[in-house]
């Protein structure tokens, strides 16, 4: 498989092009086509197998796809267009990342909503409205209880790392934050390890998943 066929937006191609990636990875060929396409996906996928651009570039393509607000209009308060939940701070940093370097010229925005930093900046950058928030559950739930941004509109979300979000007891967290999405919306999995932790949680979140393990 090639990028090329994957049928992404002509300028993922040129960002992953730029990126160096030669070709796709075993869970970017599985992942990408039906994530593009809408569906729900369970990824077993460990750190390293370029398993954060294997759900970042379908979702940024699903963006472009979308009807946009032009640049000019700012977008409705604190409305977020996709989720990227990550159980850590690092984690959530090196993503938003991964997504800088796929959404170079597509007009599109990012930010982190992460604990340790101070909020009152990071309210300042969400009310607006953002394409793509990166969180870490707790701070997440800082801001929908502020009322700082709303998952009302939010199209996507995305459970990084879930086997590490449950053995650090963000499980409760995860649930609370689902349940502020509209009934329709696209949810990826993505974890190192399965068990029935994992499997009851996607059972809960995920409609009709495709499974993929590489
Ligand atoms: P991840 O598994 O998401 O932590 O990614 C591991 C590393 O692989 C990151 O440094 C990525 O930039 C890199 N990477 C992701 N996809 C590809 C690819 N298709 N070809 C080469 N490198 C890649």
């Amino acid at each position: 498989t090639r990028f090329d066929d994957l049928g992404l937006d002509p300028r993922i191609l040129a960002n992953v092009a730029r990126a160096g990636y030669a070709a796709p990875s075993p869970i970017q060929a599985l992942a990408i086509p039906p994530i593009r396409d809408g569906r729900d996906v369970e990824a077993l996928a460990r750190t390293g197998t370029g398993k954060t651009a294997a759900f970042v570039l379908p979702t940024v393509h699903r963006l472009l796809a979308q009807a946009v607000p032009p640049a000019a209009a700012p977008q409705p308060p604190g409305r977020i267009r996709a989720l990227i939940l990550s159980p850590t701070r690092e984690l959530a940093s090196q993503t938003a990342g991964t997504i800088r370097t796929c959404i170079r010229g597509c007009g599109l925005t990012v930010a982190l909503a992460i604990g340790g930093v101070p909020k009152d900046r990071q309210t300042r950058a969400l009310q607006n409205g953002i394409d793509l928030l990166v969180a870490t559950p707790g701070r997440l739930l800082d801001h929908l209880a502020d009322g700082t941004i709303t998952l009302e509109e939010t199209g996507c979300l995305v459970l990084d790392e879930a086997d590490r979000m449950l053995d650090l007891g963000f499980v409760d967290d995860v649930r609370a934050i689902a349940a502020r999405l509209p009934t329709r919306h696209q949810t990826l999995l993505f974890s190192a390890t399965m068990s029935p932790a994992i499997s009851a949680l996607a059972r809960q979140l995920l409609h009709k998943p495709l499974r993929v393990a590489p």
